[in-house]
């Protein structure tokens, strides 16, 4: 736990998992000036715990403050916060591969005030919480046609709580059908692919990796970088474009849609099955036909155990 006050932080400190209390005109209860971000620590096979990209997940968080009009924390905070805390923890992290401790990093307005103006105060926490390995079954993925989650200009590339909590009646709605998650689309046609519930998405189109591009609505995963990274320098084709729903049906019309991924912290990757968009339901290959996404799931659970090699120094101590 931190504050600020005053334009610093200060006074971080490590205090036990409890509830603690908030004033009723704490700003961010009426006007969402709240960021955070999802990481996971995990075991390497000397049983040290690992964090991935941890400096890319601090940044985040003042990209996202920024745009929140909420303070700068200094990545040196961030960073032994997380050591200090994960150091206390680690006993939580379970040996196998796969599993990990989950990190909650998070910011809040703490100012007692009612008029709109970006609050004075601010509190920043980290929490942490066992995850184990997280096997994701493929998804059945609704294109959504009457709600967005966000747009050019607003708050999308933020990652702020109000955008998920847009997403919240979309996503029960599509519940209701039988659809796992819906997959965000453009706000002027709902035609361009934004992304889907807590993952950005990924089609393979042919032998090549096809991905939206980040267009100031859709948030800028660090599963995303990684992916794209590690396909770039295996030699995959891989195109970061405005994706039009009519291209996917198209591809998948001709036989030519190989796979369709999401990835983010929690699942690495995840499959999916099936895509409806309006009238139209579109059925992947089975899993066991997919070379790109297992492959992926694979090099990154690998690079976090140290089965596989490192070669960008992602896995830091
Ligand atoms: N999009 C959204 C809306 C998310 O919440 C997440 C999870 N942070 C992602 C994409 C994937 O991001 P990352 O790979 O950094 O976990």
């Amino acid at each position: 736990v931190a504050d600020y006050e005053d334009g610093e932080w200060i006074n971080p400190r490590i205090v036990p998992f409890e509830p603690f209390t908030i004033h009723p005109a704490s700003m961010v209860l009426h006007y969402g000036q709240s960021i955070f971000e999802g990481m996971k620590a995990s075991k390497n096979l000397d049983g040290q715990p690992m964090f991935f990209r941890p400096e890319m997940h601090a940044k985040r968080l003042n990209a996202s403050a920024s745009r929140m009009c909420m303070p700068d924390l200094p990545e040196e905070l961030f960073l032994e916060g997380l050591h200090a805390l994960v150091g206390l923890d680690q006993g939580w992290i379970p040996p196998q591969e796969g599993s990990a401790l989950y990190i909650r990093p998070f910011m809040f307005a703490t100012d007692e005030f009612i008029g709109v103006r970006p609050s004075s105060k601010y509190r920043f926490i980290i929490f942490t919480g066992p995850v184990g390995p997280y096997y994701s079954r493929p998804v059945r993925l609704v294109a959504e046609q009457t709600y967005v989650r966000a747009v050019a200009g607003g708050t999308g590339e933020a990652k702020t709580s109000g955008n998920y909590a847009a997403s919240l009646l979309p996503a029960k709605i599509a519940q209701e059908k039988g659809y796992d998650q819906v997959m965000w689309m453009d706000s002027r046609e709902f035609k361009y692919v934004q992304e889907v519930g807590t993952m950005n998405i990924f089609f393979v189109i042919n032998g090549k990796v096809v991905t939206p591009a980040t267009d100031g609505a859709i948030l800028k995963g660090i599963t995303r970088d990684t992916v794209l990274t590690l396909l770039k320098e295996k030699g995959f084709e891989v195109i970061e474009k405005p994706v039009h729903i009519d291209e996917i049906l198209a591809a998948h019309d001709r036989g030519e849609l190989e796979e369709i991924f999401g990835t983010g912290t929690a699942a690495v990757v995840s499959h999916v099955a099936e895509l409806a968009y309006g009238d139209r339901v579109i059925t992947l290959p089975p899993i066991e036909d997919r070379k790109v996404s297992p492959m992926i799931k694979d090099w990154i659970d690998g690079m976090r155990s140290g089965r596989v090699e490192d070669t960008h120094g992602w896995v830091q101590e």
